[in-house]
């Protein structure tokens, strides 16, 4: 019988989104409910994630994907308060773990930190940018502007 056996059409991608700078936020939604998830480490306030994890991460989420594609969804908290070193360490170490798999990135950002360097990392990078705008977010940034709401 020629038939080979194979469990790979049953095989799902699955999703994680990775929280590198946990639920920190440099907004105060009223109704986020990440606000309370500051007190679930009380031994680390800063909660991002280390570089030890992120390696093992990155290496370990590739690795258990069934596909030739692998997403990465970055989430916050507010994802921007990292530094675009972190994700350029995150590109590097996905350069690393590949294994000829094609790799894309999403983000999601309230968008208040977002400037010109950050939009040509992303554009270099080709990243997907989710930027999640509400009416406390655009308030935000008309007091940062001093324009009368
Ligand atoms: S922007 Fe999002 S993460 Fe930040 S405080 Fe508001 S709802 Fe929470």
């Amino acid at each position: 019988m020629d038939e080979i056996l194979s469990y790979r059409q049953y095989v799902r991608p699955f999703y994680v989104m990775a929280k590198p700078a946990g639920a920190r936020c440099n907004l105060r939604c009223t109704y986020c409910y990440y606000l309370e998830k500051s007190n679930l480490y009380p031994a680390a306030p800063a909660q991002t994630m280390s570089d030890e994890l992120l390696e093992r991460f990155i290496r370990d989420y590739i690795a258990a994907q069934a596909g030739d594609a692998v997403s990465f969804a970055w989430h916050g908290g507010e994802t921007l308060l990292r530094s675009r070193d972190f994700y350029r360490r995150v590109i590097e170490l996905q350069r690393r773990y590949a294994d000829g798999r094609q790799i894309d990135n999403s983000i999601q950002t309230n968008g208040t930190l977002l400037d010109d360097a950050w939009c040509e990392f992303f554009r270099e990078n080709g990243w997907l940018v989710k930027l999640i705008i509400d009416k406390i977010a655009v308030d935000f940034e008309l007091q940062q502007l001093e324009i009368p709401r």
